[in-house]
Order: structure tokens, then C-alpha cells, then sequence
């Protein structure tokens, strides 16, 4: 089987209200997002979303992407998109780096090898766990009570698992963990993401100011030496999340005792196939994880919900889905990962088990064709 056509279509993303990170030093509005469809010769197609959550979150945007995968396409076009360690080393060598945008296409090949193997891509990654993934709430950065009638909202949906937003302020980061723990209730796990906000004495101020509250902290600052640092310094477990991209990144947050938890974001990391190898590391360490996109429509949550599915339930806290945050979808309603009542499932039909709504996303900006 060959790859014969990439198209690629760009989508931009409202979201339903602006959202503040990092104590508010970065705020989103909408999302540039990258649809990308990859055919093939014995006519099976797959597709994949991705999304990098605006331009200011992480080194990818948007048109990055679109400009690496045009980089990329004539080392894709005519390989086999059922062997994946195959595409990924050959998009290595055309472009170093840029995993982001090689997130997509890896996805796209695994949509399409799922199909053609009649399995869902959780069983390709090594076979589905029973139930749903608990689904973390996302809950911008505001005065405690603006966050806790945030997470009210998300507790009438049935959200049990609440990713807080702080960061900028040391005295009302204090209150803002002190009144969001006061108000965990049984059964929920509240964690306080600082989104690299801190600098390392804010982190150590902050989190040895709370040593009586069982609270978990991702991303306290911007570097993993400077998280090194605090982890030194405190007794909280950290979660890294921005600063997880590779394998040799997963190895010093666990040989450095950086961090007991770490977010795999797929998009970030460079696709399923490279987090299928960090979810191993991690469950060789006894390391939790939480599984997210950097964002994106139903398609891009659906991807993440792959992953999930073949943690060990044990092992996962967490998943995300940010369709729910967006006021247009381009996947057909009800299709893919969805909220149930605070947590959401893969789909079991063959390969990703979605598409979305080819006509939602206008005509393609680019199409690279095999020769
Ligand atoms: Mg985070």
C-alpha cells in the first residue's frame, strides 16, 4: 500500500469565551488548526487533526505546521502508512525536529492502518482497557470564586478530575489552592497548573506555603533545570507538561526526580507513535499520566482518546477534551470521544473510528500528489 495524496486543510477555531494561562500572561481566542487527509492506492483514507493551542503556548502555530508538512511531503508520498516507525524515521530525516507538525501525518497512517487491519488505533498501540477516560476540566485563571463557579459548571457535566489555572500572583496563588482544595470533593482530583508562570522562588514560595494540602503542581516553571530545582525544595509532586517533547526529555524528568506525573500532549510529542513510547517509559517508572492534544476539534480529542484507552487505568488521570471549549466543530455531532458524564471513550470502529465533515473545512490550502 503507498501513500498517493496528502491534502491539507486549515480551519480556524473560535473559542466559545477568551482564556487566560499563566496567571494571565497568555490569553487565546481562537485556535489555528490543521486538518490533514492522506489517500492512498487501494483507496482506504485516513485523517488526523493538528492543533497548536495559538502561537504563544509552545514553540509550534499553525502555519509552522503547514509549511513542514509541505517540507515533508515528498519523503511521505509512496510509503507504506501502515509502518509507522518507518514514516516517522523518514520524516526525521527531512526535517529535524518540528514534531508537532509530524503529529498528523503519524496519525493519519495510523487512521488508515486501523482500517486496513478492521482494529481501532488503541488496539494497534496495544490493545484497549476497559471504560472511559476520566476527562479533566480546563479552568481558566480568575479570582477563587470565578474558579470555583468554574468548576461547579463542570461538576454539573459530571467532571471529576479539574486542571486549575494559576500562576502570577504568590499571595493569591496561595488562596486560590488553599480555597479550590478546601472545596475538593470526594472521589475528585483537583491539580494546580501553572503553565510556567513561576520562577523558582515564587514555586518554592507558593508550594511551601500549602505543604499541609495534598496538591499536585505541572509546570511550575519554564525550564526542567529550574523544575529540578523545586522539586528539590518541596515535597508536592510535580506534573511536567510543556517541557515533555522526547524520550530523552521523559529520561531526566525521572533520572532527575523532577516530576512523579507528566502530560502527554500528542500534538506536542510528535504523534501517537512517539507517545506510545513515552506511555511505556512511564509505566516501566511508575510514572501517572495525563493525555491531551494541544488542542483542537472532536477529531484532535478523538486522537488523544486513542492513547488513553491503552494506558492501564491505574496509570492515566486524566484526559481533556477541547472541542467542548470551541463554538464550531467540523466533526459530525455526537461522532468520536465525547463528554458522558465526565469521562469519554475511543471509538471502537476500525482505525480513529471518526472523520470530520470534509465540506466544514472549505477546499484544501495545499494537496501533494506521488508521481
Ligand atoms: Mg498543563
Amino acid at each position: 500500500m503507498k501513500i498517493t495524496r496528502i491534502s491539507v486543510f486549515q480551519k480556524t477555531l473560535p473559542l466559545k469565551k477568551p482564556y487566560a494561562l499563566s496567571g494571565g500572561r497568555l490569553i487565546f481566542k481562537e485556535l489555528d488548526s490543521t486538518f490533514v487527509k492522506i489517500e492512498t492506492d487501494e483507496g482506504l483514507t485516513g485523517w488526523a487533526e493538528g492543533c497548536p493551542w495559538g502561537h504563544t503556548y509552545l514553540p509550534a502555530h499553525g502555519p509552522g505546521l503547514r509549511a513542514a508538512i509541505e517540507t515533508m511531503a515528498p519523503a511521505v508520498l509512496g510509503l507504506d502508512p501502515r509502518q509507522a516507525a518507518k514514516l516517522n524515521r523518514a520524516m526525521d530525516l527531512a526535517l529535524p525536529g518540528h514534531l508537532y507538525a509530524k503529529a498528523p501525518l503519524d496519525i493519519a497512517c495510523l487512521d488508515i492502518a486501523g482500517r486496513a487491519a478492521g482494529l481501532p488505533i488503541a488496539d494497534l498501540l496495544g490493545g484497549r482497557y476497559d471504560g472511559p477516560a476520566p476527562v479533566a476540566s480546563s479552568i481558566s485563571t480568575g479570582t477563587p470564586d470565578e474558579m470555583l463557579a468554574l468548576i461547579n459548571e463542570y461538576r454539573a457535566a459530571g467532571y471529576r478530575v479539574h486542571s486549575a489555572k494559576i500562576g502570577g500572583d504568590t499571595t493569591l496563588d496561595i488562596e486560590r489552592v488553599r480555597r479550590l482544595a478546601a472545596d475538593e470533593r470526594p472521589g475528585e482530583f483537583i491539580f494546580f497548573d501553572v503553565n510556567r508562570a513561576w520562577t523558582v522562588s515564587e514555586a518554592v514560595t507558593v508550594m511551601n506555603a500549602v505543604t499541609d494540602v495534598a496538591a499536585v503542581f505541572e509546570q511550575p516553571c519554564e525550564t526542567l533545570e529550574q523544575c529540578a530545582h523545586v522539586a528539590r525544595r518541596t515535597r508536592h509532586a510535580i506534573s511536567i507538561d510543556e517541557r515533555l517533547e522526547t524520550p530523552g526529555d521523559l529520561h531526566t524528568i525521572i533520572t532527575g526526580g523532577i516530576g512523579e506525573i507528566v502530560n502527554i500532549k500528542i500534538n506536542r510529542v510528535g504523534g501517537l507513535t512517539r507517545a506510545r513510547l513515552l506511555r511505556d517509559i512511564c509505566l516501566h517508572h511508575g510514572i501517572r499520566m495525563l493525555v491531551m492534544e494541544t488542542g483542537g476539534s472532536a477529531l484532535a480529542d478523538t486522537q488523544c482518546h486513542h492513547l488513553a484507552q491503552s494506558i492501564p487505568p491505574e496509570y492515566l488521570l486524566g484526559t481533556w477534551l477541547c472541542h467542548e471549549m470551541l463554538s464550531v466543530d467540523p466533526v459530525p455531532p455526537r461522532a468520536g470521544s465525547r463528554n458522558i458524564n465526565g469521562c469519554a471513550a475511543a471509538p471502537e470502529a476500525p482505525g480513529l473510528g471518526v472523520a470530520p465533515d470534509e465540506p466544514a473545512l472549505g477546499a484544501p490550502t495545499a494537496v501533494y500528489e506521488y508521481e
